[in-house]
């Protein structure tokens, strides 16, 4: 990895690590993520890979990523 490169995070490739909460989302402070609604209608984060600064914010605050 160089240094120019960012990690975007991963919030929600697992469904059971993420309940929606948007969280993730109040906190970017750079408006990378957009909760999108699943086949069943419940929202989950996608973040803009182009938009995020790799801050890891979205990570902090959320209540699932315990052993982010
Ligand atoms: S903060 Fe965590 S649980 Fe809440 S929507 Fe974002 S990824 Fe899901
Ligand atoms: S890493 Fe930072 S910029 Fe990227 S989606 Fe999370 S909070 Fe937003």
């Amino acid at each position: 990895m160089t240094m120019r490169e960012k990690k975007i995070p991963d919030l929600c490739s697992v469904k059971a690590s993420c309940c929606g909460c948007a969280a993730c989302y109040s906190a970017c402070p750079v408006g990378a993520i957009t909760m999108i609604a699943d086949e069943k209608g419940f929202p989950y984060p996608a973040i803009d890979e182009t938009i995020c600064i790799g801050c890891l914010h979205c990570l902090d605050v959320c209540a699932f990523k315990k052993d982010k």
